[in-house]
């Protein structure tokens, strides 16, 4: 059968190469001549933390597996926090995601780890995808709240960079601004793309398979250091639908503890446990 072809995405190409490189050797450079302030630091650590939860809160466990249910206003505070990872709406990432599992290690998932390490971990993005059906959107498209998301996906982008910006303008003027963006704006981003990626990649390479051996998927406890918790992705893949990627006790997954923190405050109620 003939492969479907497989275009470039030329602005994801140039949008990453801004990113890294800016991250790569501008980032390094400014701290070398100018420096950056606690503050700057803070709103990383922040930012760091709002987006990657916005992505494995919110467009994984909550939008992609319904593992949990929350208030409207909740679950858009979440879609607003993982649109800030620039990491395209909610969506195209679940519609991706939800793929992912249905197609695992095959043809049409998305980020094939059989294709090998860098196209699992970030090379998927470079090309337009000849496989995004819409039959894995139908769902999502029902939810108004997604669709608001995702029409207004790129003004969320922006708000997730002109924040440091802005906060960095009131602490320390032009150049103030200018170190914040740089290093909770735009090395921010690389980061929690990064981490992500390292899911698709390292998760489905590296790591053990106690759950089972069905599809590539592995447990990298080291991962979830990173990820909120995301690297039990044998777990993740065997049970889909748990709101803990981690079961354990002891297992690091802030994803789950946030998860579980909120259903104490009402905020988040039918939480999905498949093994107990
Ligand atoms: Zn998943
Ligand atoms: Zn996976």
């Amino acid at each position: 059968m003939e492969k479907p072809s497989r275009k470039l995405d030329y602005p994801v190409i140039v949008l990453f190469v801004i990113f890294t490189l800016v991250t790569v050797v501008g980032v390094p450079m400014f701290g070398v001549k100018v420096g950056f302030t606690s503050l700057d630091w803070i709103m990383f650590g922040v930012l760091y933390m709002t987006s990657g939860l916005g992505i494995t809160v919110g467009y994984h466990r909550l939008i992609s597996h319904r593992s949990f249910e929350c208030p409207a206003w909740v679950r858009a505070c979440f879609l607003v926090a993982g649109g800030w990872a620039l990491e395209n709406s909610a969506l195209r990432w679940c519609g991706d995601h939800i793929r992912h599992h249905a197609r695992c290690d095959e043809e049409d998932d998305p980020y094939n780890a059989m294709k090998g390490f860098w196209h699992s971990h970030c090379g998927w993005i470079f090309h337009v995808s000849p496989y995004r059906e819409e039959k894995y959107e139908i769902t999502l498209r029902k939810d108004p709240l997604i669709m608001w998301q995702h029409r207004y996906y790129i003004p969320i982008v922006l708000s997730g960079l002109a924040l440091p910006f802005g906060v960095g303008l009131l602490h320390g003027g032009w150049m103030g601004g200018l170190s914040c963006f740089l290093l909770a704006g735009v090395c921010r981003v690389f980061f929690v793309l990064n981490s992500t990626f390292c899911i698709n990649s390292i998760c489905h390479l590296w790591g053990a398979q106690p759950h089972g051996d069905g599809d590539s998927s592995r447990d990298s406890w080291w991962v979830s250091l990173v990820t909120f918790g995301e690297g039990y992705h044998n777990y993740h893949h065997t049970f889909l639908r748990d709101y803990r990627n981690g079961p354990r006790w002891y297992n690091f997954d802030p994803s789950k503890w946030l998860i579980f923190s909120l259903s104490k405050l009402g905020l988040a109620y039918n939480l999905q446990r498949i093994r107990s």
